[in-house]
This record gives structure tokens, C-alpha cells and sequence, in this order.
């Protein structure tokens, strides 16, 4: 046995993520590896378990490797927690989200200072559309555990099934996310799956078993004290993890007392689910029959279940505060996830006033999608392209028949994370390739890796920040790493002869990096013979947008990504979820920086696109377009309706506006005008 100790410096300690860079690199050899920290021991191959050690910070950590590859492993291990661990510490644990996910674009605020009505409750508006309807309280089927032992062998195979046919319903479940919405959505059942697999946790079952417990029994125990503990952490990124160890558990709980697919139960006629929050699988089982939408008391817009309903177009509000939970069950409300609201017990003028807005919402998307294929061009035959942002090749190909213009962003990330070493040339020329192809010779503009602050890769080592949103991120990240970025402009410039695409370097801050990454492109374009390609940056670093003029007289193009943008200028964290309601790019603050932006471009010949969440949002697309943004790269869903809403418009009318929103203080004084203007 060997055996070593060690200082765990992460600055939040032994993390999710840093737990599975360990949890991953002790999977790979066969010997026994144990971790100690003071009284409490962990398998390392058990994420669970290594989670529920707490460890922080400057704790010392033991670890004993027992096994044929000792000695190996050992090494891998230290070498591991030296390098930092794929170090991360602002990131919330999940794998699901990586990008903020605004609420589909449709986020209206209502005013944070305006007085609501007695019966209206505000929350954070997470997936649009009106529902109108009785609230009914979620309540998962009681299971009545038997605890009957009906010898080890039999309780062993009992549980052996169920956690097969989970693991069915899992797989499932996750292709049905990935036919309809995108691979980051459905991660989350992959985290499941994870779970599911955790030695630790099934040995502890085994254990129970043979001390003559049921295997429901056992599991229910098991699952509770694992999910207990990790909630007791007091860490509310853990106690989202203990919340996905008990979806997991009660899934295979119920396989294993004979239920079969998970089901809320619910009345027999329609009604608006409210609970405290939605686990994934409640969301992603919810019979879309009998659920108009849904209310939680917790949760966020960044939440799994958020993003699951605007996937299942289902209007949903979240952190509605525990006062929804008081509301008695069958109470009529109106659920406004457009706005935020939940209107209980509404007089006959609100319903109607509901009735009236629900249709003509239905309407809009019914003419939207029938004319999506159609430019978007204003009244008065200005016209903006509407291009998409995507992912990958599958959202590619829908992004084609939903009538997207080109591709305004390809997010590279996509084929960098989830893996423990970095894709080819070939491999990443193949998949540009084909998306490029995907897209019929409409534009493609590929943007370079764009890693480091919020999504940290196992095989690249950063070391330890304190501010990872400030540090090595983006094209810093790639420019200290020249034979990645080398690499990846490679496979794009190959890639470039199969149709139209553009190359686009993320987080520019300064003219100096804009000027070596370009000089990568004309290198690697000399070597390759490649053809010429547009180059262009983001604009989401506030000295980018400040120097734009400067900018301007050099690169082919802007895209304003106002996520980060946002986030830089407010200096508000973007997946911060008690500032969702503050940090807007509707800030005038923000919008003036894309005024000079757009100013500074145009001064020079160049055209500007807007690539973050606030191209699709419908108080900020007259204001886009009103300050002369060339064309608005949205998600894909939001492609026809981002079109129609064009062609509603009038430019000399938002040019006006526009220049109203740059002279407001605030932007709920935006939000405010915008109501009133269009
Ligand atoms: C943005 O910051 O607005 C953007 C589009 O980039 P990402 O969301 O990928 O950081
Ligand atoms: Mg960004």
C-alpha cells in the first residue's frame, strides 16, 4: 500500500468539480484508492462520497492506494491535485449549464420598485407564455417501502434490475432532451447515470442487503443519509447534488416496489404545478396534458427544471419566494412566465385580459413559425438578419429549417468539455465540416475556444485564481496556449472550404490580443493555402467596446455578446442567482456601449451582430435594431418569432426609441418605456 499526504489548496476545497478530476483519474486504475480527511473516509471512485468529506481549503487530505497499479495511480493522483484539478471555484456544480439560460428570451421585468397588486406574487420569469388555471400542489406518489427480506440473492437481483431500468429510463430520457432542445440540457440525466454508478453508494446498499435489510429498505436508507449529509454541507451548490441523489433515489425506489416511468400524480384535469421545486425528472415526466405551467418557490432561471420547461414550452416562474406554497390547493391564478407573475384568484376583467394575451401569444407563434423561412426586414425595408446561435451540428440542422440566416455563433466549447483529453485537428475539422455543410452556404461563424472562468477543461491546466472570470479566460486562455488555438484555426481554415465561414475570437479585451491571434490566422492560412475568411471579435469586455473605433480600422466584423458584456459593465456575476433581477443588458450603461460599438463600425465599413441573450429578448429587439445592429444570432427556438417581431417595426420609429433607452438612468426605466413604446 502507498500511501501520501497532501494540502488541497482549490480555493473551495475538494468541489464538485475538482472532486470529479480526482474521482476520474482514480477511475482509472484498478487498485483500491481511500481518501482520509480527519475522521472521515471516501472511496475515491465514489464522487458521492468524496463530496461528503467537506473537505476546504488549505485541509490535508490522505491517500492510500492499495492494488497492482499502486504505484501509478499514486503519481496520477498527486500530479492531479498539484496541477489544480481542473480548477474552478465560482461555477456552480453542474454540468448541465454552462451559459446562463434567460428565460427564452422573453424576459420582461416588472419593475423591482413598482407596488404590486395584493393577489399578485412576483418570482423570476423562466419560460414564456400565460397559463390560466388552478395551482395544485406536487406531491410525489407515497411509496410504501416493503420490508419483507427475501434472502441476499433475490434482494441483489431486485436491485440489480431496478438500477438497470433506470438506467433505461435515464438513457431515455436523455435523448428525448437531446432531440429537443441541446446537449447541455441533457447533461443533467447524464449526472444521474453518474450517480446511479457510484460504487460507494451500491456498496452500502450490498452491505444493508446482507445484514438482512429488503433492497428497498436499503436503498431508501442509503440514499437518504448520502443526500442528508451532503445537504448538511450548508453549501447550496451541494444541496442541489443532494437534490439530484434523491430524484435518482426515488426513481429506482419506485422500480423497485413494482411502479413503473415516474409520474407526479395529479388531479384528472388541467392545473398549474407548484412545489418548492421541480427535480428534473418531475419536469421532464410531467404530462403535458394535464400541466399548463409551474410556480416554484426556489430554484432559479438557471435551474434544471427552467430549462427543461422552456424546452417543453410550458410557461413557468421560479424563486416565487415560499409564499406560493401557502396558497391553497385548486386556487385559480394566472401564471405570467413572460413577466414573472402569479396572479391568485383574479377577477373576471384579468382573466379576460389573460384569455385575450394567451391568444394572441399562440397566434404570434402560429404566423411566426409560418413565416420563418421569410428575411426579416422593417416596415419601411430595412432589413436585420436573423442568424442562430448553436452548439453543435444537431442544433445546426435545426437552425436550417427554423429559418436562420447563417450561424452568428458556434460555440466551440461543445467539443472540448466533458472529455479527459483535447479533440484532434480531424476530429474538430470533421464536425465544422459538417456543420458548415449543415447550413447550405449560409454563413458560419465559428468562434474559438472560449474556456477558462466558468468552464475549466480537465487537460488544461490553470493554475489556481481567485477571480477566474477576470483571469485566464478566452482568447487569453488560447493565446498562452498557442498550439491549441494553432490547432483548432487549423481545422476551421480547413473546414472553410466546404462553404461560408467566418472565424470570431471571444473575450478581446485588447488590441495586442486581437493583433496576435489574427496574425495566427494569416499563418495558419499561408501554410494551409487556405482561403481568405472575415475575422472578427466579440465585444463583451467593456475596453473593447470603448476602443471600438480602434478596433473598427482592423478586424471584418463585431458581435456583441451582451451575457458578458452585462456582466463586466455591472460587475455583476452572470450565473449569480440573487442578481438575475439586476443584471440586465438592457442597462443603459450597456446599451451605450453597444451605441458606440455599432457607431464605430459603421464609421469604418464594418457590420455588428448581437450574439448574447438579449437579441431575443422583445423589449430589446426594437432597441437593437433601432441603434443600427446589423443582425441579431439567437437561440433557435426563438428564430421566427426574433423575425416577426422585425418585421413589426418600423426603423425610423426604434431609431427613436433607441435613443430615448440610451438617455434612461435605469434599466427598469428601459424596461418601463419599452412597455409603453411598442
Ligand atoms: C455572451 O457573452 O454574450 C456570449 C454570447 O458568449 P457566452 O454566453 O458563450 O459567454
Ligand atoms: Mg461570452
Amino acid at each position: 500500500m502507498k500511501e501520501q499526504d497532501m494540502t488541497i489548496h482549490n480555493p473551495t476545497g475538494l468541489h464538485a468539480r475538482p472532486a470529479k478530476v480526482f474521482v476520474n483519474t482514480a477511475k482509472q486504475y484498478q487498485s483500491d484508492i481511500r481518501v482520509q480527511h480527519g475522521a472521515k473516509k471516501a472511496n475515491a471512485k465514489s464522487l458521492i462520497s468524496m463530496l461528503t468529506l467537506g473537505v476546504e481549503c488549505g485541509s490535508e487530505i490522505r491517500i492510500s492506494v492499495d492494488g497492482a497499479d499502486e504505484e501509478e495511480a499514486l503519481a496520477a493522483l498527486v500530479t492531479a491535485v498539484s496541477s489544480g484539478l481542473g480548477e474552478e471555484e465560482h461555477m456552480p456544480a453542474q454540468t448541465a449549464v454552462s451559459h446562463p439560460a434567460p428565460p427564452n428570451g422573453h424576459q420582461t421585468t416588472t419593475s423591482p420598485t413598482a407596488v404590486l397588486p395584493a393577489n399578485m406574487i412576483k418570482g423570476i420569469p423562466a419560460a414564456p407564455g400565460i397559463a390560466i388555471g388552478p395551482i395544485y400542489h406536487l406531491q410525489h406518489e407515497e411509496i410504501t417501502v416493503d420490508e419483507t427480506f427475501r434472502g441476499a440473492s433475490e434482494e441483489e437481483a431486485a436491485l440489480q434490475k431496478a438500477i438497470e431500468r433506470a438506467r433505461g429510463q435515464l438513457v431515455t430520457l436523455r435523448q428525448q432532451m437531446l432531440q429537443s432542445t441541446s446537449a447541455s440540457e441533457a447533461a443533467i440525466f447524464e449526472v444521474h447515470q453518474e450517480i446511479l454508478e457510484d460504487p460507494d453508494l451500491l456498496d452500502a446498499v450490498l452491505e444493508r442487503i446482507h445484514r438482512q435489510q429488503s433492497a428497498a429498505r436499503a436503498w431508501q436508507i442509503t440514499i437518504d443519509s448520502r443526500a442528508k449529509a451532503m445537504a448538511a454541507l450548508n453549501d447550496p451548490l451541494l444541496a442541489g447534488r443532494a437534490a439530484d441523489i434523491q430524484d435518482v433515489g426515488y426513481r429506482v425506489l419506485r422500480l423497485l416496489m413494482g411502479g413503473d416511468e415516474q409520474q407526479v400524480s395529479l388531479p384528472d384535469h388541467p392545473v398549474i404545478l407548484v412545489a418548492t421545486d421541480l427535480s428534473p425528472s418531475d419536469t421532464a415526466s410531467l404530462n403535458r396534458g394535464k400541466i399548463l405551467g409551474f410556480c416554484t418557490a426556489a430554484g432559479g432561471p438557471t435551474a434544471h427544471s427552467a430549462i427543461i420547461a422552456r424546452a417543453l414550452s410550458l410557461p413557468a416562474v421560479v424563486s416565487a419566494g415560499t409564499a406560493v406554497l401557502n396558497i391553497p390547493n385548486l386556487t385559480p391564478v394566472i401564471l405570467n412566465g413572460s413577466d414573472g407573475t402569479l396572479t391568485i384568484e383574479p377577477d373576471s376583467a384579468a382573466v379576460a385580459q389573460a384569455q385575450a394575451s394567451q391568444q394572441q401569444w399562440q397566434a404570434a407563434i402560429t404566423r411566426a413559425a409560418a413565416s420563418a423561412a421569410e428575411p426579416a426586414i422593417t416596415q419601411d425595408d430595412h432589413r436585420v438578419e436573423v442568424v442562430a446561435n448553436i452548439g453543435g451540428l444537431k442544433d445546426a440542422q435545426k437552425a436550417a429549417s427554423a429559418g436562420a440566416e447563417g450561424v452568428g455563433l458556434l460555440r466551440t466549447e461543445f467539443l472540448f468539455l466533458e472529455r479527459t483529453e483535447a479533440p484532434t485537428e480531424l476530429e474538430q475539422f470533421e464536425v465544422y465540416r459538417d456543420v458548415v455543410q449543415a447550413m447550405s452556404g449560409q454563413p458560419v461563424i465559428v468562434r474559438t475556444l472560449d474556456i477558462g472562468g466558468d468552464k475549466p477543461l480537465p487537460y488544461i491546466s490553470v493554475p489556481s485564481e481567485a477571480n477566474p472570470f477576470l483571469g485566464e479566460r478566452g482568447i487569453r486562455l488560447c493565446l498562452n496556449r498557442p498550439e491549441l488555438l494553432r490547432q483548432q484555426l487549423r481545422a476551421i481554415l480547413r473546414a472553410a472550404a466546404f462553404g461560408p465561414l467566418r472565424i470570431m475570437f471571444p473575450m478581446i479585451a485588447d488590441l495586442s490580443e486581437w493583433r496576435a491571434a489574427r496574425a495566427m490566422v494569416a499563418e495558419v492560412q499561408a501554410e494551409l493555402g487556405a482561403p481568405d475568411v472575415e475575422v472578427g471579435i466579440m465585444i463583451e469586455v467593456p475596453s473593447a467596446a470603448l476602443m471600438a473605433d480602434a478596433f473598427a480600422r482592423e478586424v471584418d466584423f463585431f458581435s456583441v455578446g451582451t451575457n458578458d458584456l452585462t456582466q463586466y459593465t455591472l460587475a455583476m456575476d452572470r450565473m449569480h442567482p440573487s442578481l438575475a433581477g439586476k443584471s440586465d443588458g438592457l442597462h443603459p450603461a450597456v446599451l451605450r456601449l453597444i451605441a458606440r460599438t455599432v457607431e464605430a463600425a459603421h464609421a469604418n465599413g464594418k457590420w455588428v451582430g448581437v450574439c448574447g441573450e438579449l437579441g431575443a429578448d422583445p423589449q430589446a429587439v426594437p432597441i437593437l435594431v433601432g441603434l443600427g445592429v446589423d443582425e441579431l444570432s439567437v437561440s433557435v427556438p426563438a428564430i421566427p418569432t426574433v423575425k416577426a417581431q422585425i418585421r413589426s417595426l418600423t426603423l425610423t420609429a426604434v431609431q427613436t426609441i433607441a435613443q430615448e433607452a440610451l438617455q434612461c438612468s435605469t434599466a427598469v426605466d428601459v424596461r418601463e418605456r419599452m412597455r409603453t413604446a411598442v
